[in-house]
């Protein structure tokens, strides 16, 4: 069981969105509707990459930092709303509360993140 304070992350969480969505809307021209409705569309489509990269390429060739961190952020808002944040979603060891403080967004321990970027 997890003994995560997940109302705190959740708090850095949706603040870190707001402002990521309100930097995205200005580089794409001030439309914070459709900046979120991507950023989710986004999210979504992490949890079955192999059947979407195609698509994900096309619709996000411009995808930039921006984008990809709200699909991050999403994620862990997901993953506290299913019960399950602060797990790694590769191997579901707990990350350590120190690397979601820093990062809470981060999907994964640090062993998996760095195979994953190796990957
Ligand atoms: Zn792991």
């Amino acid at each position: 069981m997890s003994t995560l304070n997940t109302a705190e992350f959740k708090a850095r969480l949706l603040e870190q969105r707001a402002s990521l969505l309100s930097q995205l809307a200005a580089l794409r021209g001030g439309n914070i509707g459709r900046a979120e409705a991507s950023a989710e569309h986004f999210a979504r489509r992490e949890d079955s990459p192999a059947q979407t990269t195609t698509e994900r390429d096309l619709e996000f060739a411009l995808d930039d930092h921006e984008t990809t961190e709200i699909a991050a952020v999403q994620a862990a808002l997901q993953r506290i709303e299913n019960g399950v944040y602060g797990e790694c979603i590769d191997c579901g060891t707990h990350i350590p509360e120190a690397r979601l403080k820093a990062a809470p967004e981060a999907a994964r321990c640090i062993a998996c993140q760095e195979k994953a970027e190796k990957a």
